[in-house]
C-alpha cells in the first residue's frame, strides 16, 4: 500500500564481515584473512596480529 522511498543512506547489513577483537582489523570471510586448514576445521587469524578469530568446521562428507 505505502511504498517506501529508496534510502540510499542506509546500508544493508554486512553479511559475513568478521573484525579482530585483539586489533580491530576488518574484512570480509573471503578477505585477508589467514585461514589454516585443519583436517577437521578452518582457522581463520587476523593477519596483522594473528589472533585467532573463527574456528569454522570443516564440511565432511558424512559418506560411511
Ligand atoms: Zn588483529
Amino acid at each position: 500500500m505505502s511504498q517506501r522511498p529508496p534510502t540510499p543512506d542506509e546500508d544493508p547489513p554486512k553479511k559475513g564481515v568478521l573484525f579482530c577483537p585483539d586489533c580491530g582489523h576488518e574484512s570480509p570471510v573471503t578477505g585477508d584473512w589467514i585461514i589454516r586448514e585443519r583436517p577437521t576445521r578452518d582457522v581463520y587469524e587476523c593477519p596483522s596480529c594473528s589472533t585467532t578469530i573463527l574456528r569454522r568446521r570443516r564440511f565432511v562428507s558424512l559418506s560411511c
